[in-house]
């Protein structure tokens, strides 16, 4: 359990020092520290905070802050020893939810309690970019949130009904990429998905997993499975693979089997879906038209919940005539972003980022597809005017003739 260091034991006793990590670890790449390393840090971890044979000092803490969570080292690990949890646990033990600084905990908790405040955000960032103190990786906010374009309530689908969705709206669709939500809402509809977009929604909690305050994490858990569970709907639906991971994966990892929320964790976990592997699996009603576009697919960090799920948008996207996809040499490759890394570890995040954007361009393709906001924006940042980053639902709907 993420909030029990200790827990991990017998995970860490599985590390046979085999060093495969080595080869997939981007903070290691980056920056070619022994210490940074998925085992290293796991045997700090255990000597400072378990046994208490090294002292908690500045450099351990660091080992600990830098750290992607990007589970690329349990990915590859031929024990399966998922050093990120490792990590989450000991931020968990070390700072008891107080890792950032007081304002912006606060910042952080205003926006995934009440995602009705763009009215609010817009201001502070109107404020952050004038005193030019806004990282420019994050994008400016659009003039309206998913929220008020699609408020709470029921769709139905253009034809015939096929199936009943619930679509949890994350916070970056929400604030950030209301585009990727309209894609979502019009793809579905022109499939025979009637969608249901619950009132109440929080964040899923996952920038508070990041900074270990998992007492946070679980309150947006307990809302949003208030409002998730026992819908009667055949798919909960997420457009974002770290939304996705929370609640599939971290979900468990905090709600043990003697919790009351247990069986509303076990069908929400069970039940949520990434938009493209649904669509994928159910089949599209509707024949996407031609659209000639050459793009390549950026496999987020967070997207191994489910093992259909990394493949899904090639296959989907292939349906479309006139488009190519054309593979990146690491498709799947770190690019740096983190949550709210590249804002801490600058230079390292893009140390991390600047292969891939190599890796993109040497492709060729126009546009970029990927799944994650996070992802979406680091890579916009970086890359040239004129080539875009979007969600492959988005590419979807263009193939349905919307804007
Ligand atoms: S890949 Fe796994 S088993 Fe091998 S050194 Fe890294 S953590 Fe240990
Ligand atoms: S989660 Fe990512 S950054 Fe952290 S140790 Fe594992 S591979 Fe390295």
């Amino acid at each position: 359990m993420l909030n029990d260091l200790n827990s991990y034991l017998e995970f860490m006793d599985k590390c046979s020092s085999c060093a495969f990590c080595e080869a997939t670890c981007p903070v290691f790449q980056a920056d070619l520290l022994e210490t940074h390393v998925a085992r290293s840090r796991m045997l700090i971890i255990r000597e400072a905070f378990i046994e208490k044979s090294l002292p908690v000092s500045k450099r351990t803490l660091e080992i600990i802050d830098r750290c992607l969570l990007c589970s690329q080292c349990k990915q590859t690990c031929p024990a399966g020893v998922p050093v990120n949890e490792i990590v989450i646990a000991a931020r968990h033990q070390q700072y008891k939810g107080k890792r950032m600084s007081l304002p912006r905990r606060m910042v952080l908790k205003q926006i995934m309690e009440n995602r009705g405040v763009s009215g609010m955000m817009k201001k502070a960032e109107v404020l952050a970019r004038a005193a030019g103190i806004s990282p420019k990786e994050i994008p400016k906010l659009p003039k309206q949130s998913f929220s008020e374009l699609y408020p709470a309530g029921t769709y139905p689908p253009l034809g015939k009904t096929r199936f009943r969705a619930l679509y949890y709206v994350g916070c970056g669709t929400n604030t950030l990429y209301p585009d990727t939500g309209e894609a979502v809402m019009k793809v579905l509809a022109h499939n025979g998905i009637e969608v249901t977009i619950p009132e109440g929604m929080v964040c899923c909690g996952i920038p508070a997993l990041a900074e270990g305050d998992i007492e946070t994490a679980r309150r947006m858990m307990e809302t949003n499975l208030s409002i998730l569970a026992g819908s009667g709907a055949d798919v909960i639906l997420t457009d974002c693979t770290s939304c996705g991971l929370t609640f599939s994966e971290k979900l468990m990892q905090m709600i043990p089997e003697d919790d009351p929320l247990y069986e509303k964790a076990v069908e929400v976990s069970s039940n949520i879906t990434e938009v493209t592997d649904y669509l994928q699996q159910i089949g599209l009603e509707a024949p996407p038209q031609k659209l000639e576009l050459k793009y390549t697919y950026h496999v987020p960090c967070h997207g191994n919940w489910r093992s259909s799920l990394n493949d899904a948008p090639r296959e989907l996207l292939s349906g479309i005539e006139g488009t190519e996809l054309v593979e990146m040499e690491k498709p799947g490759a770190c690019c740096g972003a983190g949550g709210a890394f590249f804002v801490d570890f600058k230079e390292l995040s893009q140390k991390i980022r600047d292969p891939k954007l190599q890796d993109i361009r040497q492709t060729g393709a126009e546009a970029v597809v990927t799944q994650c906001p996070s992802c979406r924006s680091y890579l916009s940042a970086g890359l040239e005017e004129g080539q875009w980053v979007l969600h492959p639902i988005t590419l979807l709907s263009m193939a349905y003739g919307y804007e």
